[in-house]
């Protein structure tokens, strides 16, 4: 059966909006319509064919999540409670102003991050009395392990990042905060708890700001503090960019996991990089759900979920996707410059099995009596090539 040919890209262009038509197929809009979300969502409002069945929603953008501003930046997360499939990782975008610091606080996930832009200082310690303090800039990573007090602060120039939460139920508005904790102690207590006079806690903050302005610190090393115990063990910062990255035909690819950054124990990341008119090819996780940040470019992405049901979702710097596990899909580059995005999982290890190498590694006459395909086509598939995929082997 010949299928319509895919949405024509070009009508999202259109000056009156692009229309859910594809052949004869669908008809113009006579309703109210939205048409810039519209034309964010070609695949939404024309449908590819092979789409069929019910699958949930699989996008939701940062854009409209809601910020809460501070005098010292703001902050704005897409959990479960945005995107209720998304229930194993939780995402938080962050901006801190030159000084701003993002209170000293705790929770129960651990939180992984991703520089986007700028510079920070980063504190922790742990529960050996080990304590961290590092300046990280665009590319890199941090991870604090679940429960670990830490902090983040804007270096001169401000800076913006990405959190990653092992929990899709993570609230960054519900973290254990020291001015909270303070505040909700009784002042005897608190005198009782450090050896002086109630009196000394009278400036205290009454009112918590969570975010809040500062004073840009030294240097790193002005803001060295010795521990007894000496330096956590293992670094909790990592230089992803600074990592040689996997290339291969239409992009490349950058992994970290806890095989290359150790302190990331429960969370793993790919950096995928891919050309104008490259494709993340078609594959699968077999170990768990996948939390996808696009951080440039544009792309889209097609889920199969077993059952003859598909569904395509279109995205752009600042969306956030997810796969459920298991789940079929690509990723392909639909714009004119490099689509890049983080694909995160929560696991220790990244792992994708590659539907090329699949085939290519399974007996000729097998693959054939399934797909029916014509001899070149048949040694196109036995030839593995990997594009954009991310093979541990390879790292
Ligand atoms: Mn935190
Ligand atoms: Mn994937």
């Amino acid at each position: 059966m010949a299928l319509p040919k895919t949405q024509d890209r070009e009508q999202t262009k259109s000056p009156n909006g692009p229309q859910p038509i594809r052949g004869d197929r669908g008809a113009s809009i006579m309703g109210p319509r939205n048409v810039p979300l519209e034309r964010e969502n070609p695949d939404l409002l024309a449908s590819p064919p092979t789409d069929a069945g019910t699958i949930p929603n699989l996008k939701f953008s940062f854009a409209t999540a809601r910020n809460r501003l501070t005098d010292g930046g703001w902050a704005r997360e897409v959990t479960v409670r945005e995107l209720p499939i998304a229930t194993e990782l939780a995402g938080v975008n962050m901006r801190l102003k030159p000084g701003g610091i993002r209170e000293l606080h705790w929770h129960k996930a651990a939180e992984w991050a991703y520089m986007l832009a700028g510079r920070c200082r980063i504190t922790a310690v742990d529960a050996q009395g080990r304590n961290f303090i590092d300046d990280v800039g665009v590319g890199d990573l941090w991870n604090f392990p679940a429960g670990i007090p830490h902090s983040i602060q804007g270096l001169e120039e401000g800076c913006e990042f990405l959190l990653v939460f092992d929990d899709g139920n993570f609230s960054e508005n519900e973290t254990f905060l020291l001015s909270d904790w303070l505040a909700h102690t009784p002042r005897e207590v608190l005198a009782k708890n450090f050896g002086v006079p109630e009196a000394a806690f009278d400036n205290l903050a009454s009112n918590p700001e969570w975010i809040f302005g500062g004073k840009v610190p030294g240097p790193l090393a002005s803001d060295a503090v010795k521990s007894p115990a000496g330096t956590v063990p293992v670094t909790l910062s990592h230089h992803l960019l600074a990592q040689k990255p996997i290339k291969v035909a239409g992009g490349q690819v950058r992994i970290a996991d806890s095989s290359n950054f150790t302190a990331a124990k429960t969370i793993a990341a790919g950096l995928i990089e891919i050309e104008p008119g490259g494709i993340r090819e078609l594959h699968w996780h077999p170990n768990t759900d996948e939390w996808q940040y696009y951080i440039s470019g544009q792309g889209r992405m097609t889920v199969f979920a077993s059952s003859g049901k598909a569904r395509t979702f279109d995205y752009q710097a600042g969306d956030v996707g997810y796969v459920p596990f298991a789940m079929g899909h690509y990723v392909e580059n639909t714009g004119d410059e490099t689509l890049r995005f983080l694909e995160m999982f929560r696991s220790p290890y990244f792992a994708d099995i590659s539907l090329n190498q699949w085939l290519a590694l399974t007996p000729t006459e097998l693959v054939q009596a399934h797909l029916n395909l014509d001899q070149n086509t048949m040694g196109a598939l036995k030839k593995e090539k990997p594009i954009i995929a991310a093979s541990r082997s390879t790292s």
